[in-house]
């Protein structure tokens, strides 16, 4: 079942993720001009270095880190390492994530918990983000990956389209890394409850601009922009990963989640290996990684798959 490609878009998980992400977040809230080019510049509203990947990875790499001890993933240990990431003071947690961390909740059942008392606008895309790495360690498993992805967007996230955004888009990175295409996104759908809902948004994403869906800090719009990215760029070849992590970041506005969301499917269909080496050569960010780092946690939690 694993052929030459498959450790390259293993890796391409995290590095693909980790590179949308610092690629974006030197243009956080703007919208690029449609002449600007677009690289690792850091920057932006929080200062970042050039190649420094900020909470969508940082977060990513939580539940990575807790997927390394697999099988499977502890959420006790995905919600810990939330909680220590929390404490090291990051500059840009998002309004909701922040309200369910700063209780510092000792379990993920209580960070659940918290996440639920929580009212009013709880779709943001801060669950999606750091969706991708559950992929890896449900290799073996389709039915127990949609359903984990699904566990661990509720540690923060209880809206419903915020938590099935979280298991559509797992959902896809598992199969582009076992069957090297974006089928499984469509393929998801199609077989979920929600596929009326989902159909119309994936279609408007694939024949609408980035206008039509310009609220990207909410989860459906931020899947929506990471799709109409990855289905109308050049998608012949690799160059397709760098070539839709930069229109994610030209749609404007929350563009380094919109660009790690897309950089996550990107990276499992393409390998790390589509990521330009300038740009992987300087990744690194929390906690205390660098973009060299990543292939080898990604294999790990993939091996770790019964
Ligand atoms: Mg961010």
């Amino acid at each position: 079942m694993q052929d030459a490609g498959f450790s390259d878009r293993v890796a391409g998980v995290l590095v693909g993720t980790a590179a949308g992400d610092a690629l974006g977040a030197g243009y956080e809230f703007t919208r690029p001009a449609p002449d600007a080019v677009i690289d690792m510049i850091g920057g932006g509203a929080f200062d970042w270095a050039p190649g420094e990947w900020t909470d969508d990875t940082s977060m990513a790499l939580a539940v990575a880190l807790a997927a390394m001890h697999g099988p499977g993933i502890d959420l006790d240990a995905v919600a810990a390492g939330f909680v220590r990431w929390y404490d090291s003071n990051p500059p840009d947690i998002g309004n909701q994530t922040r309200l369910v961390l700063s209780e510092r909740p000792g379990s993920a059942r209580a960070m659940q918990a918290q996440a639920m008392s929580l009212t009013g606008r709880t779709g943001g895309n801060g669950s999606l983000m750091r969706t991708a790495p559950v992929a890896l360690a449900y290799l073996d498993d389709a039915e127990e990956c949609i359903a984990a992805a699904g566990r661990i967007g509720l540690l923060t996230h209880h809206d419903e389209h915020a938590v099935e955004a979280c298991k559509l888009w797992t959902y896809a990175v598992r199969h582009a890394v076992l069957e090297a295409d974006f089928d499984g996104v469509r393929k998801y759908v199609s077989r979920s409850s929600h596929a009326e809902f989902w159909t119309d948004r994936l279609d408007e994403a694939e024949r609408g601009t980035p206008d039509d869906f310009a609220n990207n800090g909410w989860v459906v719009h931020a899947l929506q922009t990471a799709w109409w990215a990855i289905t109308t760029t050049e998608s012949s070849g690799p160059e397709h990963l760098p070539l839709a992590l930069a229109a994610c970041v030209r749609a404007g506005n929350d563009t380094d989640t919109t660009a790690a969301i897309a950089g996550g499917l990107l990276g499992a269909r393409w390998g790390a290996s589509a990521v330009p080496a300038p740009w992987r050569a300087i990744l690194h960010g929390y906690p205390g990684l660098t973009g060299a780092d990543l292939p080898d946690l990604a294999l790990r939690i993939a091996t770790n798959c019964r």
